[in-house]
């Protein structure tokens, strides 16, 4: 072979292969054989080494595609598992809204069924207490209780006032969502049984109203301002209306010890304790009064599930102050 042929050999070689090389100097030498037979033989044996050079071409590049593909787009490769990264993240991505919104909308439907359900497998036969606070919620005061109550892991019962939830929606909101029962202390904490019946029903209807426009459901629980209800009360609730058996006076003392014990005085199975989530000094007394009952063998529960596990129907109209065994 002369320079030219040892470079277009070359080439080939690079551009298909060992076996495409072998196949040219066979081609070749046939080519050189057939000088001496004239030009139609040159020419025939030149015409077969371009048809075979072209077959053999043709192979290896249907072959190597791949690979030739991978040599001349290098980026191809890492586009692909770009996308293919892209497609994971948005399916991982769609599968977690998925999921937070069905759990979002669980807890909104139905916080109190959910309660139900882990307290009837954990609770039955234990010393049981209700936690319950009225007046809020105020900003001021219920994002740090309800701090302290997601970190002792202690559901509660709020009577909240129409008032403050149209003020504060959001709090109203979070409580539900962090798994406490809202319930209503009325629209504007008017003493119900000192007001024209159509002044009472409004209050009712009023609050009522607020509580499902924030909420997106029906109220199922009332408590009448200072507790005080007669027979046109208890008609225009027409709600189970909830009371307590344990009062703290945290309003009156505003002192922690006071606080703790006014409550351990009065303390029993199946008790409703009186708060108010407004005073700094309730929310302060909050951490030490659940470990104190805590250690005296008491669980915490909201009032549905109490009335659950304690056999009441929670019936409208109906004044309940606890719910011992
Ligand atoms: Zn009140």
């Amino acid at each position: 072979m002369n320079l030219l042929d040892r470079l277009f050999s070359k080439e080939i070689q690079r551009r298909t292969g060992a076996h495409a090389i072998t196949i040219y100097i066979e081609n070749e030498n046939a080519r050189k054989r057939s000088r001496s037979r004239g030009k139609k033989a040159l020419t025939s044996a030149s015409a077969s080494t371009k048809k075979t050079t072209t077959i053999v071409t043709t192979k290896k590049l249907q072959g190597s595609f791949l690979r030739r593909l991978d040599t001349r787009f290098p980026w191809l490769k890492l586009f692909a598992v770009l996308i293919f990264g892209i497609i994971v993240v948005l399916d991982l991505c769609d599968l977690t809204i998925s999921h937070t919104s069905d759990e979002s909308n669980r807890i909104k439907i139905a916080p109190m069924a959910k309660h139900v359900r882990v307290t009837e497998r954990v609770l039955n036969g234990k010393k049981l207490v209700a936690l319950t606070f009225d007046d809020g919620p105020s900003e001021l005061t219920t994002p740090r209780l309800l701090d302290i109550l997601k970190s002792k892991d202690v559901p509660a019962t709020f009577f909240m006032l129409g008032s403050m939830m149209r003020t504060y929606p959001d709090l109203a909101k979070r409580i539900e969502k962090e798994g406490h029962i809202a319930a209503s202390h009325t629209m504007y904490h008017q003493n119900l049984i000192r007001i024209s019946a159509a002044a009472m029903q409004d209050d009712i209807n009023e609050a009522k109203s607020v509580y499902s426009n924030i909420l997106g459901h029906d109220l199922t629980l009332v408590r009448p301002p200072y507790g005080n209800y007669n027979d046109a009360v208890r008609s225009a609730i027409n709600l189970p209306i909830i009371l307590w058996s344990v009062d703290t006076l945290d309003w009156k003392s505003q002192n922690v010890d006071s606080i703790i014990a006014t409550t351990k005085n009065q303390i029993h199975d199946g008790a409703v304790i009186l708060m108010h989530d407004i005073y700094p000094t309730t929310v302060d007394a909050v951490p030490a009064l659940i470990d104190t009952l805590r250690q005296d063998g008491y669980e915490f529960v909201t009032i549905p599930e109490l009335a659950n596990i304690r056999g009441s129907n929670l019936t409208p109209g109906t004044i309940y102050y606890n719910f011992r065994p």
